[in-house]
């Protein structure tokens, strides 16, 4: 039997298992060496306490006969989608309780929503980028067209930069890993644009909880017009730490193609998917809650708090960076391939970060540190990596 062409179209995942070898092999050698990671996009701080206390209180009602539940609704329990619908209520966006999916995680939406087009078509991709939209339109044998971002348009490419049109156009906001956000005037731009070439705007808002910018949408459906071109892609993850839990919604709204894509992903959900466990989605409904917000506020202030302290370090250093304020990625210049940064701040300094090369070809000569570790660890990093010469 054989496997499907397009996975030979992948290049090898070297990111991630690369660094993990290189950081195992270097503490083999020099075991006295305290490594230091601001390389993980994964959070650090523990579940806050509304989600655990409605984990506990779903999985007792689950042991008994009366609260019991099997198999829930593959796009969601009502509660959780009316939840949801509140949150962009808050937000200034009318959302109707069945435009919103509740699902395991933005990766797996991001990756599955292209199963209802067909093979073959055209992605238009920023470049650099979270790497899993270059591999699920690799293995649903796509065509892939980037998009540069570079500190000429601010990371945020523009329908100007964009050559031919394409059926869907990833945009991410803020960004993984530059940290850059769209503005609302930005964001009209795409919408405008995406309207008249009849494309699809895939928007990955998974770090909108970051936003600080009163001028930087939290949602893409902030944008008039937003509804009849645009899905909406978000996740618990970063926003409360779900990273191990699991769960995140997608937003297709009626308007697109008359309902029919929101039909063909309800259809295709029911196929494929069956449903996040009862006891997430009521984690989750209490970290929409006001009290649950509050909690998962203070850890994204904490992180955004190590965000400054590496900022601070690096403009005392006088290394160009960016990102850091709407975001928990500092997407600094290193100066060299990103590669040799790697290695060079591993072994001189001993701590691990993110090539940007990995990231994109627009990556080379930038490296990604995130704000999830622990304060301490993150302010000794940060003084490391300024007195590095
Ligand atoms: N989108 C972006 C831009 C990300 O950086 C990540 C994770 O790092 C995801 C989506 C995946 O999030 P989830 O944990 O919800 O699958």
């Amino acid at each position: 039997m054989k496997i499907n062409d397009t996975f030979k179209k992948l290049a090898p995942s070297y990111l991630f298992a690369g660094i993990a070898n290189k950081v195992a092999a270097y503490k083999r050698e020099n075991p006295d060496k305290k490594v230091i990671s601001l390389g993980i996009g994964d959070v650090t701080r523990p579940l806050i306490k509304p989600a655990v206390d409605a984990l506990m209180k779903a999985a007792a009602e689950m042991g008994t006969a009366e609260g019991f539940r099997g198999y829930g609704p593959e796009q969601g329990y009502d509660f959780l989608r009316s939840s949801v619908a509140a949150y962009y209520a808050g937000r200034g966006v009318s959302l109707q309780a069945d435009e919103i999916f509740i699902s395991d995680g933005a990766k797996s939406d991001l990756g599955n929503f292209l199963d209802i087009f067909p093979r073959g078509m055209k992605a238009l991709i920023p470049d650099p980028v979270y790497p899993a939209y270059v591999d699920g339109n690799i293995m649903s044998g796509n065509e892939i067209a980037y998009m540069n971002a570079t500190p000429e348009n601010g990371f945020l490419p523009m329908p100007s930069d964009v050559g031919e049109r394409a059926d869907v156009i990833y945009l991410c906001s803020p960004n993984n890993p530059t940290g850059a956000a769209y503005t609302f005037d930005e964001l009209k731009e795409w919408v405008k644009y995406a309207l008249e070439q009849g494309s699809l705007i895939i928007y990955d808002a998974a770090y909108e909880r970051f936003i600080e910018e009163d001028d930087c949408p939290h949602t893409i459906f902030s944008v008039p017009g937003a509804r009849g071109c645009a899905v909406e892609i978000c996740s618990f993850s970063k926003m409360a730490g779900f990273t191990g839990l699991r769960c995140g919604w997608t937003v297709v709204p009626h308007e697109l193609q008359g309902n029919a894509i929101n039909a063909a992903w309800l259809r295709r959900q029911c196929v494929k998917f069956n449903g996040v466990p009862y006891i997430v989605q009521r984690a989750a409904e209490a970290v929409l809650t006001p009290a649950g917000l509050k909690a998962a506020d203070e850890n994204i202030e904490y992180y955004k708090n190590n965000a400054r302290v590496i900022g601070k370090a690096l403009d005392k250093a006088g290394i160009r960076y960016y990102g850091g304020k709407n975001s928990p990625y500092i997407w600094m210049e290193c100066g060299m391939p990103s590669w040799d940064y790697f290695d060079k701040l591993l072994t001189k300094a001993q701590v691990v970060g993110t090539p940007g090369a990995g990231f994109g070809k627009n990556g080379e000569g930038f490296f990604r540190l995130t704000a999830f570790s622990d304060a301490d660890s993150t302010a000794e990093a940060a003084a490391r990596i300024a007195a590095l010469k």
